[in-house]
């Protein structure tokens, strides 16, 4: 029987690693990372998420995440808050991505840690010291493999993201207890929230352009954040990493075609990348992950897979991306926070719409 090689150990590898082992596929996971590591990530675990975690027998309570149902809408010093209609968790991705791992090989899967994939050639995974074949999922996320590259024409791919930790003053603790704020500024928008053990993260997207214009440094950007009413506070809480952690030219928006010749099966951000302010792309991660395995274990092909993958993540991925673009100008910014303000429940609405649905949610999560 063909084993299954999942190439990346984030949460599409390690769900579909986990669901694979359970199924008695014994499959082998290569990660490059050799250790538990920060990842940039808003954090926000969606209630899909979590239901996708449980599914996987994977208990994700005791890793001590922070309970979000609200969401703080800030532009200027215009702002519009809403009950979510659903409980997330903040939980760092150092934890998280880690225990997945770890849970995938109790049940298991052979977990190759410090292993990087060089490139994929004639359906082999190429490493530093041999090849290994046999069914390829690839899944290392943001980073591309050399000999597969998406095409990402048409999507969103001029933004620069930033990380970093703060630890909590109970002014901000207190404002941030149960709410995720979303502040939208000139060209780009950040998200804080509670993660566990008392930290607070900052994650934001900045336009290259105007991030340049601001004195293309952090300590330039950050000084033009304080200045936003919905970050202010930060000015007097305790920044934890040394550097914030950086990505640039993720391509928001992107959705992998079905090819009926393309052996290779694609989950997580290599299948489908939904801008980040929806808090979604870790459930579609785990979706794909978990998706996939019980269509590799139903005996389907790579093709079948991808396009099941895209008839349940493309609308969120589209209508996502449709309000990204919104929130890049100035008009639609304001435009975008007064309907929102004006018309109670849209957000929620909004939140709703742009993530994997509840039935296919359940349909990929029902017991075998
Ligand atoms: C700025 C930003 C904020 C975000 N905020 C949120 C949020 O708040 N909530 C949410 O749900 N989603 C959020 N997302 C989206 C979310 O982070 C991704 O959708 C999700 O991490 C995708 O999971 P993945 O498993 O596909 O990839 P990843 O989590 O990136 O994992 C890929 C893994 O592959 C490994 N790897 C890479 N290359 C190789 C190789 N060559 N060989 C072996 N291993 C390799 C990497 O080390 C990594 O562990 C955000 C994204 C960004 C950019």
């Amino acid at each position: 029987m063909t084993r299954t090689v999942i190439i990346g150990g984030g949460l599409a590898g390690g769900a579909a690693a986990a669901r694979l082992a359970s199924l008695g596929a014994a499959p082998l996971l290569l990660e490059r990372e050799t250790a538990a590591h920060d990842k940039i990530c808003g954090e926000f675990l969606s209630v899909e998420a979590g239901a996708h975690l449980s599914a996987l027998g994977f208990d994700v309570a005791r890793l001590g995440g922070a309970r979000i149902d609200r969401v703080r809408l800030h532009a200027g010093h215009r702002s519009a808050e809403a009950k979510l209609p659903f409980t997330a968790t903040g939980i760092t991705r150092r934890s998280l991505d880690w225990a997945l791992l770890e849970h995938a090989e109790r049940r298991g899967a052979e977990v190759r840690r410090g292993t990087a994939v060089r490139r994929i050639a004639d359906g082999e995974a190429v490493l530093a010291d041999g090849s290994i074949g046999g069914r390829l999922l690839l899944a290392t996320g943001k980073h591309e493999v050399r000999g597969q590259p998406r095409d990402t024409r048409g999507t969103i791919a001029d933004l620069i993201g930033f990380k970093t930790f703060f630890r909590a003053t109970p002014v901000l603790a207190r404002s941030l207890s149960g709410a995720v704020a979303v502040t939208v500024f000139d060209g780009g928008y950040a998200g804080l929230q509670c993660v566990e053990g008392g930290r607070l993260n900052l994650c934001l997207l900045i336009d290259r352009h105007r991030f340049r214009d601001l004195g293309g440094t952090w300590a330039s950007l950050f000084t033009a954040l304080l200045r936003e009413p919905g970050l202010a506070a930060l000015a007097d809480a305790e920044m934890l990493l040394p550097r914030p952690l950086t990505i640039s030219a993720v391509p928001y928006g992107f959705l992998v075609r079905p090819r009926a010749d393309d052996p290779l099966w694609r989950l997580g951000d290599q299948a489908a990348v939904i801008p980040s302010f929806c808090g979604d792309g870790m459930a579609m991660a785990l979706h794909g992950g978990r998706l996939a395995a019980d269509m590799v274990d139903a005996g389907a092909t790579a093709a079948a897979f991808q396009a099941r993958l895209r008839q349940d993540v493309a609308r969120q991925v589209r209508l996502a991306t449709t309000l990204q673009r919104l929130a890049g100008s100035r008009i639609g910014r304001f435009g975008l926070i007064a309907g929102l303000g004006a018309a109670p429940g849209a957000l929620a609405a909004l939140a709703r719409w742009t993530r994997v649905t509840p039935g296919a949610v359940a349909r990929a999560t029902a017991p075998a």
